[in-house]
């Protein structure tokens, strides 16, 4: 029985005070006896998360992470420096940082790889465009998106990774795909992954992401495929992310 997680993506947002009352707020309402819960955090707040979800059981990492351990690369943390401050998920290939930032699927894969050796969980977001959807290709993009981790890690690998499929029109926009549309490709990525390893496929966590809200959430999460979600807008209110949490 896969549980249900529910991850807050806060992107570059918040400042200490602000996101320290979140974290509080989140580690004192959520009721965590039905859902997991994950937040993905600027690298500069990870100190605090640590501190505030000490033995809460709630899970926090960085929102991406350098494929290199060590060297000259200004600007870019390593998985060892975000462990070194308890993270134990991170993203990988969120679509903001495959169009703003030119990560490509073999990039994301490569990340993919070095997370799970490294001991932690990569969140491996996936999902197409407006364009794609309405050329009726959703299906052969993420096949695309996630072949490129298989061919890199090898289906049974799947096993240490969490999916988010995430329709890129959706992120940000106010416009959450509905139930059906988002459970269609669920399945089909679960379908997918099944043709390989069918323990793998039913054990896998398939998270949804764009624009989910406290009113959309129980619908979705309702879903037989849907495992949980990616939260961005919505995990920076506290009563929002709370109610999406007991959605579940
Ligand atoms: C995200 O950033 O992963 C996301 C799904 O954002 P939002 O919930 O704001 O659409």
């Amino acid at each position: 029985m896969r549980r249900i997680l529910v991850a807050a993506n806060w992107k570059m947002n918040g400042d200490l005070e602000s996101l320290t009352a979140l974290a509080q707020g989140f580690k004192q309402q959520i009721d965590r006896s039905k859902v997991d819960v994950a937040v993905f955090a600027p690298f500069v707040y990870l100190p605090m998360l640590q501190q505030q979800f000490a033995g809460s059981g709630i899970a926090f990492g960085g929102q991406n992470a350098h494929t290199q351990p060590k060297g000259a690369f200004t600007g870019e943390i390593s998985l060892s420096m975000l462990k070194e401050f308890g993270s134990t998920h991170v993203l990988v290939g969120h679509s903001e940082r495959r169009t703003l930032f030119a990560e490509d699927d073999a990039l994301v894969a490569e990340k993919t790889a070095l997370a799970i050796e490294a001991g932690v969980v990569p969140v491996v977001c996936i999902g197409e465009t407006l364009e794609e959807r309405e050329s009726g290709v959703t299906e052969q993009v993420v096949a695309k998106q996630i072949q490129a981790v298989i061919d890199r890690i090898g289906a049974s690998a799947l096993a240490k990774t969490v999916i988010a499929y995430e329709p890129v029109w959706a992120i940000g926009t106010g416009k959450t795909a509905s139930a059906d549309q988002a459970q269609a490709v669920h399945a089909f990525i679960r379908s997918m992954v099944a043709k390989l390893d069918a323990d793998v496929a039913s054990a896998l966590t398939i998270l949804y992401g764009g624009s989910v809200k406290a009113a959309s959430a129980a619908e979705l999460f309702g879903q037989p495929d849907i495992d949980g979600g990616l939260v961005g807008g919505a995990s920076l209110d506290l009563q929002e992310f709370v109610g999406i949490c007991s959605a579940v």
